[in-house]
């Protein structure tokens, strides 16, 4: 099979959340099955082409949009350590800017224009490189104008280079589905007759996000908990209804993570390398991570971490909530991450509040995420709603035991710790229900007093160490959609 993966952001070359794994693993994993899978993504300014070795490859595709042309570069460069093409849209008056999709927490006003010039580019780039795939694979809204112009595009309906090729959408946050007002229907390309209920119009507005769920031929989220959810009012973000009517197509595949960049065995961004039979390097771990955040250095303390987006979604309002509780314990809490600005400011006064127990790092840093999944004893997740989540995969693999609220990916990947689950090899973690600071609390007093009691902790790290999310099985389903989606 022919496969192009369509992605907004794609690890290593540019990154602001778990779609950026995602699409840097999932691609690789297809290969090994022996399919031609290459891969479309906008080179920003954050991508760094020298390291990468980006080449140019097609000096000029045009765009057009409404009057104004736009002169369009295509980039290339295989993924690092293989040969799967990687092929970046360049067109630095978008692209060109600090942020992906925002800026100081604002989003690009022209984001609509951004992606849709993406979107179209892309398309146009495969007629240029003779390359007509059998699958495009596109993720969340950013690039669900691909489905919308095959269908729709004046120059691309009728063609039989486009119009045999089949596009699978996958929503990986419903949360964020490129909203915006009706007028931006003709800067991107398309015409009135998409402005429809049944099409991309959304109370008088349109939406990206109900475009790729209504133009492309199946549908995929990352879990399957999530993938009901999401057809409920409560999760559905006012999209429920459309996904509910397209209830036959849509999938639920958890998501993997790749092994080879999060596996404390082999990491190269920890102080110390570990394996469940040999735990020595995650103390070592432990005492680096202290170290760097100015705390004691203490083994006994148990060390919760949190690495995550600072967005409502994550369950920041519950630890605002719980927060004096929480640090009259004696615990030692680091936080990695950067979002809303309400959120930056109560966890700095958290850190002022709490020099002793409390690390503080308003910042993004994937080293520190790594060292940070090596060091803490315990992994925080009190999401309100979560698509897949990949930290809690990733602490699973580090022993960094995860406190998780019962929602999404996070329902499906952690099994609650009791003498039962811990006996038979599932427990992995411990579970809350209730989106209350109660809830919380209580989850996370029953993992400090199983952590007292070393013996059954150390059989929890170990069963979610021997854990497997790696890609194999998760790509193997996206072969069998992509195979059932060409009729066979
Ligand atoms: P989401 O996609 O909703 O942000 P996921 O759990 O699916 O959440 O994925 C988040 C990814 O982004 C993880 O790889 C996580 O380590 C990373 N990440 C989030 N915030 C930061 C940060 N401030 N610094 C470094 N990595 C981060």
């Amino acid at each position: 099979m022919k496969i192009l993966y369509v992605s907004s952001e794609v690890v290593p070359f540019a990154k602001t959340g778990g779609l950026a794994d995602v699409a840097g693993a999932l691609p690789l994993a297809l290969k090994k099955f022996g399919h031609d899978v290459r891969v479309a993504t906008p080179k920003y300014l954050m991508t760094d082409d020298e390291k990468f070795g980006l080449k140019s490859i097609l000096n000029e595709i045009k765009v057009h949009f409404q009057f104004v042309t736009h002169y369009t570069k295509i980039l290339s460069a295989n993924f690092p350590g293989t040969d799967i093409p990687v092929y970046f849209v360049q067109y630095n008056p978008y692209f060109g800017r600090e942020g992906l999709y925002t800026e100081t927490g604002s989003d690009y006003p022209d984001n609509a224009q951004r992606f849709a010039l993406f979107c179209i580019a892309t398309l146009w780039m495969l007629r240029a490189l003779e390359w007509n795939p059998d699958i495009i694979h596109c993720n969340d809204w950013q690039t669900a104008l691909i489905p919308a112009h095959l269908k729709h595009h004046p120059d691309l309906r009728f063609d039989e280079f486009y119009n045999r090729i089949k596009v699978l959408y996958t929503i990986h946050n419903l949360a964020y589905q490129g909203r915006f007002d009706h007028d931006t229907l003709e800067k991107i390309g398309l015409g009135w007759e998409v402005f429809t209920i049944d099409g991309m119009e959304y109370y008088s507005d349109i939406n990206l996000m109900k475009a790729g769920i209504v133009f492309s031929d199946e549908i995929t989220t990352v879990s399957e908990t999530y993938a009901k959810e999401i057809q409920t009012p409560e999760f559905g973000c006012g999209l429920d209804g459309v996904l509910r009517c397209r209830a036959d197509h849509l999938t639920g595949i958890m998501n993997g993570i790749d092994y080879n960049v999060w596996n404390p065995a082999v990491d190269e961004l920890i102080p110390g390398k570990f394996s469940p039979q040999r735990m020595a390097g995650k103390t070592k771990c432990k005492k680096a991570l202290q170290e760097k955040n100015h705390l004691p250095q203490r083994a006994d303390v148990p060390l919760i971490g949190m690495i995550s987006r600072m967005a409502d979604q994550k369950g920041f309002d519950l630890i605002a909530q719980i927060a004096p509780q929480l640090f009259s314990m004696d615990i030692q809490f680091i936080l990695l991450g950067t979002g809303e600005t309400r959120y930056h400011e109560m966890f700095e006064k958290i850190g002022k509040d709490y020099p002793e127990k409390a690390g503080i790092n308003v910042t993004f840093d994937n080293r520190l995420a790594h060292e940070i999944e090596a060091g803490a004893d315990m992994f925080l997740m009190p999401s309100r709603f979560e698509p897949c989540g990949l930290n809690q995969l990733y602490s699973l693999k580090y022993g960094t035991v995860p406190i998780v609220r019962k929602t999404g990916g996070l329902a499906d990947s952690i099994i609650d710790a009791t003498p039962e689950t811990i006996a038979n090899g599932t427990g992995t973690g411990f579970v809350f229900e209730e989106y209350t600071p109660e809830a919380l609390l209580g989850a996370i007093r029953r993992a400090l007093e199983s952590y007292q009691k070393n013996i059954p902790w150390k059989k929890i790290q170990a069963n979610g160490m021997t854990q497997d999310y790696s890609w194999g099985s998760s790509a193997k389903k996206y072969e069998t959609l992509y195979q059932k989606m060409l009729g066979g």
